[in-house]
């Protein structure tokens, strides 16, 4: 029976000053974003062994944790590649990263080596067009 390692989304959610950001919701972030999916797809040494699933705006997680028991403050930073592809207007787009997280002893205090789930993220935008636009002067 091992302890159950609090993942990506209690750790930054919990632990906010710098990560304030976190906290808010799309909308605040992300005002000209209509509606976004990401899927997650988590993958360890090759095979998969979890898939994940955001919906924008209804699901207001900015991560997907990591599925690995042994993993302190895990999963894979959503916010990060919304946040990206909204500053280019981006409709589309995807991304590939090494879990968040360490593994270690459960509150986190000693690490015994990284964790090496991978997530491979995709995600589909639409924006708010008709939003309109305050003219100058
Ligand atoms: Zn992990």
């Amino acid at each position: 029976m091992t302890t159950r390692r609090p993942k990506a989304n209690e750790v930054y959610w919990e632990n906010p000053p710098a990560l304030a950001r976190y906290r808010s919701t799309w909308a605040e972030e992300y005002p000209d974003l209509a509606s976004g999916l990401v899927t997650v797809e988590e993958t360890r040494y090759g095979p998969v062994v979890g898939s994940h699933r955001v919906e924008i705006p209804k699901d207001n997680r900015k991560f997907v944790d990591c599925s690995n028991e042994f993993c302190y403050g895990g999963g894979y930073d959503v916010q990060k590649l919304i946040g990206g592809l909204y500053r280019e207007r981006k409709t589309e787009g995807d991304d590939l990263k090494k879990c968040l997280g360490s593994e270690g002893s459960p509150k986190g205090r000693r690490r015994t080596g990284p964790c090496m789930h991978i997530f491979h993220a995709t995600a589909q935008l639409t924006y708010r067009e008709d939003q309109p636009s305050p003219l100058p002067g």
